[in-house]
């Protein structure tokens, strides 16, 4: 199988050069590629219908004999249209397909027929127009449907495929050891592979799929689990003492009893002999910051170096301004490294670093940027998690020696999902906000209603309250920053002609969002037009309103997460959907968000409604692409699968036992693009 990934699929009888190019633009560059490139339907043809009891308007399949050769007629706009008919014994069954001459060659009077489509039906006649057909006598009982893109059919991709299987080796090498296979009653993969395509049954049908989505969640797991490089060492940095007790002195304000929980499950680990591993989860708001301070504070206190990496320019700035306002009065030294930084001065911090002279070093991802190294960089902190691949957490930790590791993430992750990505991580949940925080209200409502939200934006910022607007999502074509801008303009012209208005987008130089922030925090700007780049993190108590457009677009997890922008004060909070949509859906979906504030909750949602995938955004998700395994539906599996791994990863973590190669070659397929 290994080698087949090997094989250019334009080897395959039948696929050419130009065929090959929309193979590959299909995801498939090999023939090995090809075969794990799943059916996402089936149509069974094992049990047709005869024409008179076929079930109008739903899709079947019908057997009967061709009676007639098609024939063909013109009609206006170009189009040709073949008619022909079709027997049973007992009713006929009318046949019409549009442009399609291919029929003509295709359908022989005399011969018998699976046609496959939707029966319609009035008082004289039965009908099937454009059906699939195949010959009854040759036909298979279940046949693959692919994924098809123009110029390649379904049909077309499927003859591949059976070119494709004839490849496969006799015997067959399987990833999973025979006794796996057994114990857990899985095909083995050669059954699976031809009955994944071209199933014998349904009953073989299921059986493949089975089998094929173990493997590759094992494969998934075993994968995360090499990165997360969970070892057994002993810790180089075990903490001596416990410095909780100074840290809350300093804050401005009482911990929470779940900030001190999660306080003191993570020194728990510090102090105890093995790296620590932990995830805190705590929805928007729930002082997250606060939490992870206090582990740098102690850890520093103890002669380590502490590193803290967050997602964007302007949150690392906004941590480093907060840790520093924080820490600094008690001697504690914080560097501030992300991509803007000019070379010089990084030259200067990288040194300052390795000489043991900064404590805490606040930044980007520049962080795990060659060159950076630490004296005795003992803790590792990565807030907002979600946004980073999990082997950008690991390359973080790489800059020290097995340093402890605590993960921050503010989107509320369904636990099974969770349990996936962080699968070898200990948690710690902070469900609790700060005292005196008033929910946020949320609204959903429609465009026309627009001139009265912006009275009550206009109203609010004369009580000197600020608000975020998040602009509206355009295609590819036009671009964030005139999106934002002519949306600035017009609020400008026509609607808070005497608000003060600034403006944030992507375009933007780091130093410039920064400035701009730095405005809306200090209050010189009443209303800040924004795409999503204040998504993450960002701070500003004051800001009470937010009006989001097009709300429809996004996921409820990323609505939740601008949401949290506001309600972040003492005073309540207002956030406003605007959205045009009118399918069910769309409104069933913010009408969630308005009923409720609770991450978790809102994240399962999301999950049900948008998968994965669009969990996690476009394309930070994290994980590297799954072909048949959904992480929603196969959560049995993915249990078993993932108790499976962790067995093998503790026999064998570097999988070089004979009997794990083909699992170890499939885990570096399956990761291979993935490294970011
Ligand atoms: P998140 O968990 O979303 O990262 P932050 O750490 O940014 O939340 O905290 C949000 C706000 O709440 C900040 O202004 C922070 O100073 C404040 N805060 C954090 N903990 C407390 C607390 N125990 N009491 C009052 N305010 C708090
Ligand atoms: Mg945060």
């Amino acid at each position: 199988m290994a080698s087949l990934f090997k094989q250019d699929i334009q080897t395959l009888k039948g696929v050419g050069r130009r065929r090959a190019e929309l193979f590959r633009k299909l995801g498939a560059p090999s023939v090995g590629a090809l075969l794990r490139l799943y059916p996402r339907a089936y149509e069974d043809l094992s049990r047709p219908f005869p024409v008179r009891t076929a079930p109008l308007g739903t899709v079947c399949a019908v057997r009967a004999a061709v009676e007639k050769a098609p024939t063909e007629t013109r009609i206006r706009g170009g189009m040709t249209l073949y008619k022909t008919r079709a027997f049973d014994g007992e009713s006929t069954l009318e046949l019409t397909f549009f442009n399609n001459r291919y029929v003509m060659n295709l359908l022989h009077p005399g011969e018998e027929y699976l046609f496959y489509g939707k029966v319609t039906a009035n008082f004289l006649k039965r009908e099937m127009i454009s059906p699939e057909f195949y010959p009854a006598a040759s036909c298979p009982p279940v046949l693959p449907v692919y994924r098809q893109t123009s110029g390649l059919s379904s049909r077309l991709i499927g003859n591949a495929v059976r070119e494709a299987l004839r490849l496969l080796p006799d015997p067959m090498a399987d990833p999973l050891p025979p006794m796996l296979r057994k114990e857990q009653t899985l095909s083995s993969l050669d059954f699976a592979l031809k009955n994944i395509h071209f199933p014998d049954d349904m009953e073989s049908l299921k059986s493949a799929r089975e089998r094929l989505i173990f493997e590759e969640f094992l494969v998934l797991q075993l994968g995360l689990l090499r990165i997360g490089g969970r070892t057994r060492a002993r810790s180089r940095f075990q903490l001596q003492s416990d410095r909780t007790g100074e840290f809350y002195r300093l804050l401005p304000f009482q911990p929470t009893e779940a900030q001190k929980r999660a306080v003191r499950e993570s020194m728990a680990d510090m102090l105890g002999g093995f790296p620590m591993n932990r995830l805190i989860q705590g929805d928007v708001g729930s002082g997250k910051t606060a939490v992870s301070a206090a582990l740098c504070h102690s850890a520093i206190k103890n002669g380590m170096q502490a590193a803290l990496m967050a997602p964007t320019e302007i949150l690392a700035r906004q941590h480093a301004r907060t840790l520093s306002a924080l820490l600094s009065p008690t001697g504690i030294r914080i560097g501030l490294l992300t991509g803007s930084l000019p070379a010089a001065e990084k030259r200067k911090l990288r040194g300052a670093l390795a000489d043991g002279e900064i404590d805490l070093l606040v930044g980007t991802h520049a962080l795990i940027s060659d060159g950076v190294s630490f004296k005795r960089l003992g803790l590792v902190v990565t807030d907002e998690q979600h946004r980073f691949g999990v082997a950008q957490r690991a390359a973080l930790a790489a800059k020290g020696d097995r340093p402890h590791t605590l993960v921050m993430s503010a989107t509320p992750i369904p636990r099974t999902l969770a349990l996936i990505i962080y699968g070898d991580l200990d948690l710690s949940i902070l469900d609790e906000l700060p005292p005196g925080r008033k929910e946020t209200k949320t609204y959903a409502v429609t465009p026309d209603v627009r001139p009265r939200v912006f009275a009550f934006v206009r109203r609010y910022v004369r009580e000197s309250r600020q608000c975020y607007i998040i602009c509206p999502m355009i295609d590819e074509s036009g671009s964030d920053m005139e999106s934002v801008n002519s949306y600035a303009q017009r609020l400008k012209s026509k609607w808070l002609p005497d608000c003060r208005i600034g403006t944030l987008h992507g375009k933007m130089k780091p130093k410039e969002k920064e400035a701009v922030m730095n405005r809306f925090s200090a209050g010189e700007i009443d209303v800040l037009v924004s795409t999503t780049v204040v998504e993450v993190g960002v701070d500003v108590p004051n800001a009470t309103v937010m009006l989001i457009e097009n709300a429809e677009r996004y996921g409820l997890s990323q609505l939740h997460q601008l949401r949290g922008r506001i309600g972040r004060g003492t005073c309540a909070s207002t956030c406003i959907l605007i959205s045009a949509a009118r399918n069910e859906e769309a409104l069933a979906r913010l009408k969630i968000l308005c009923s409720t504030s609770d991450g978790f909750q809102i994240a399962d949602e999301d999950l049900k409604l948008r998968g994965p995938g669009d969990f996690f955004g476009d394309r930070q998700h994290g994980l590297p692409d799954l072909k048949i395994a959904d992480m929603t539906t196969n959560m049995e599996s993915l249990r078993k699968a993932q108790e499976t791994a962790q067995k093998i990863f503790r026999a064998d973590p570097e999988l070089s036992l004979p009997e794990h190669r083909g699992l170890r070659a499939e885990v570096r397929q399956l990761f291979q693009n993935w490294t970011d």
